[in-house]
């Protein structure tokens, strides 16, 4: 662990004794970071785990897709592969192993901040290069980006409802000793959309500017050059209100104020203003859809058959694995599947219209 990161409530602690305060968005932003920094969090005896860390299929059929599209749409030269927090590079290395059956070897671009994890990145992917944001992709190549798990980590900030209206939600220290979430002196009512300013206090309402100037970059990429985006998260189909701050350690919840940077903080992801993101640069918009649905549309089924086949003794892990991605007792429902694509592109595949939420 770097002295900075072992500091980081000293120093937030600092900060918030200087100015009084910081924003929620400053705390998670700031948390995130030396949590990432620390090195991998994924896995059964890490924090969490992840779809391409259950079973090879996820990032294999993600593979598929982004070669069926690619090929659809004529093969186009010199299309890169961009992965945004690609984690232990898992999703990639399988999604590339799919890919190269068809004889399609893009070049591989990661967007991650975190140096540990690239290291590993560069381990699963050995020829991927690496950026620290998505405005250093270059503008010269129709794009097929993948976000598994990398929307729900970027800082939200959290508007609350007070009886003298509406402010940015703070962290303070609780009597110097804790940091604790609190309504903020600064008026925001003008920035709650209509339909929720007269909710009740206190009511919380997010936004997460971070993933909404990412998306918006990208998809101004996308509309230049060509391309198609998937992004796999859990998160909501229609705007509310609500706090979705979580922290997750050792698979269990957590407050997400206490301890900054030991924790995974993340919030849910706003599928309405993504998609809404999409559509002003004119690009189509595929679900979201439950990813139970999408894998099954995809032939994930089919693919557990194939495997159980090739391995029986792994058959009832193949089928376990199978379960958790697909059911609703698993990720199948919580999770969402959006696709981006070039509205000259081909229809993407697995969003069947009946499907699509919200
Ligand atoms: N996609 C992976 C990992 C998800 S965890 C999987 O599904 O297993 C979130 C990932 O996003 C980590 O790799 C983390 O380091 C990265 N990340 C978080 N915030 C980031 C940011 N602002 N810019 C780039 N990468 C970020």
């Amino acid at each position: 662990m770097s002295p900075d990161n072992a500091n980081l409530a000293a120093r937030l602690a600092k900060q918030i004794e200087t100015s009084g305060s910081i924003s929620v968005a400053d705390f998670m932003q700031a948390a995130n970071q030396a949590y990432y920094a620390k090195g991998d969090p994924l896995g059964v005896n890490g924090d969490f785990i992840t779809a391409p860390e259950i079973s090879q299929m996820f990032g294999e059929l993600i593979g598929l897709w982004l070669t069926d599209i690619w090929m659809r749409a004529g093969r186009p030269e010199g299309c890169k592969y961009v992965e945004l927090g690609p984690g232990r590079g898992t999703l990639a290395a399988d999604a590339m192993r799919s890919m190269k059956q068809f004889d399609f070897v893009p070049e591989v671009l990661f967007v991650e901040t975190s140096e540990a994890l690239r290291e590993m990145q560069a381990q699963a992917v050995a020829d991927a290069a690496f950026l620290d944001i998505v405005a250093d992709i270059p503008y010269d190549a129709p794009l097929l980006i993948v976000a598994n798990e990398f929307f729900d980590a970027l800082p939200v900030r959290q508007l609350v409802s007070t009886h003298s209206g509406w402010r940015e939600r703070v962290v303070v220290r609780d009597r110097g000793t804790k940091f604790m979430a609190t309504p903020g002196m600064n008026a925001m009512d003008e920035i709650v959309p209509a339909e929720f300013r007269n909710a009740p206090s206190p009511s919380i309402y997010e936004t997460c500017p971070a993933a909404s100037s990412i998306m918006y970059e990208l998809a101004g990429r996308i509309a230049a050059n060509g391309g198609a985006m998937l992004i796999a998260d859990y998160g909501y189909t229609l705007p509310g209100i609500g706090s979705t701050l979580q922290a997750v350690r050792a698979h269990e919840y957590a407050d997400p104020f206490e301890n900054p940077g030991k924790h995974d903080l993340t919030a849910h992801v706003n599928f309405v203003e993504l998609a809404n993101l999409a559509r002003m640069r004119d690009l189509r918009v595929s679900g979201p859809v439950e990813q139970g649905s999408w894998l099954k549309a995809l032939g994930i089924d089919a693919r557990t058959q194939v495997l159980s086949a090739s391995r029986p003794e792994q058959a009832d892990e193949m089928a376990a694995a199978r379960d958790r991605l697909v059911e609703a007792t698993g990720m199948g429902s919580l999770f969402k599947i959006l696709a981006i694509s070039h509205a000259e592109w081909p229809d993407p595949e697995g969003f069947a219209v009946n499907q699509s939420l919200g």
